[in-house]
């Protein structure tokens, strides 16, 4: 079973209408972390000790702010790494600032975890379309529409099935990585975790800036996608600036589902699939 604890789901982060916003960070099954814009915000110490993978989209901050800040966070209690994954350039990045900033101070502390370098953290490049096993999931990388280089993942188990798209705006990959999927096992589980950040009035800015509008995604449900009719979606990393999102979401049209098939993410809660 994949089970989701949605630490934070937004397309920005702080106090909106009186709610605080966390951005992107999904907790799987406890121990493996998707993106970590608010991985400390809302965890207690033994469950930050129990992640051991942090699986990362982009090098964008909302998507990493506390990536290197849980190894920080729990390295005098660790007995093994956290493993950092994601896209080459961003491993640079969070390496440089790991041994610029923390690893002298860890260094000194001489606390040893086993493992490679004794260090509280490691990095593992993943490239798209090579699928590679994590924490039990069998994991595939997926290019989306994003600056810098950006991945979505595909998450399986025996039974289910999760796509997170992380930040994305209209794309081919992707949806021609999920017609196999369906394709290849149409009894199989899928659901998909799909970023529609911005309003239709705002479609020139979705596309440059690389994400979606609902109506920029229903073209591609219906155009590049071959059957949506047996999928779960939902829809994340909604802008909390524009009201008519929401209801701009419940009115996607998705082929083969009733009117008011798509669903939102909700910060705190937790899915199982
Ligand atoms: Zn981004
Ligand atoms: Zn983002």
């Amino acid at each position: 079973m994949i089970k989701i604890r949605v630490l934070g789901c937004s397309g920005s982060k702080g106090l909106y209408g009186g709610k605080v916003h966390r951005p992107a960070t999904y907790l799987i099954n406890g121990n493996l972390a998707l993106d970590a814009g608010a991985l400390l915000d809302s965890l207690d110490e033994d469950e930050r000790l129990g992640i051991d993978h942090i699986l990362l989209s982009h090098a964008h901050l909302d998507h990493v702010a506390d990536a290197i800040m849980l190894p920080e966070a729990t390295f005098q209690q660790r007995t093994r790494p956290v493993t950092i994954y994601g896209p080459m350039d961003l491993l640079f990045l969070l390496d440089d600032l790991y041994e610029n900033c923390y690893a002298p101070f860890h260094n000194a502390d001489k606390i040893k975890i086993p493992g490679e370098n004794d260090s509280p953290v490691q990095f593992e490049n993943l490239r798209a379309g090579f699928a590679r096993k994590i924490a039990g999931f069998r994991v595939t990388p997926c290019r989306v529409n994003h600056p810098s280089i950006a991945y979505g993942y595909l998450l399986e188990d025996r039974d289910s099935a999760l796509f997170y798209s992380g930040d994305t705006g209209p794309t081919d990959e992707m949806w021609s990585l999920l017609s196999a999927f369906v394709l290849a096992d149409p009894h199989k589980r899928l659901t998909v975790f799909i970023d529609i950040k911005f309003p239709n009035s705002l479609a020139d800015l979705a596309l440059v800036s690389g994400h979606y509008t609902p109506q920029l995604l229903e073209v591609d449900l219906k155009e590049k996608f071959v059957c949506p009719e047996n999928v779960r979606f939902y829809a994340t990393h909604l802008s909390p600036r524009y009201s008519e999102l929401e209801d701009e979401i419940h009115d996607i049209a998705i082929p083969g589902q009733p009117p008011g098939s798509m669903r939102l993410v909700v910060q705190d809660e937790v899915y199982e699939l």
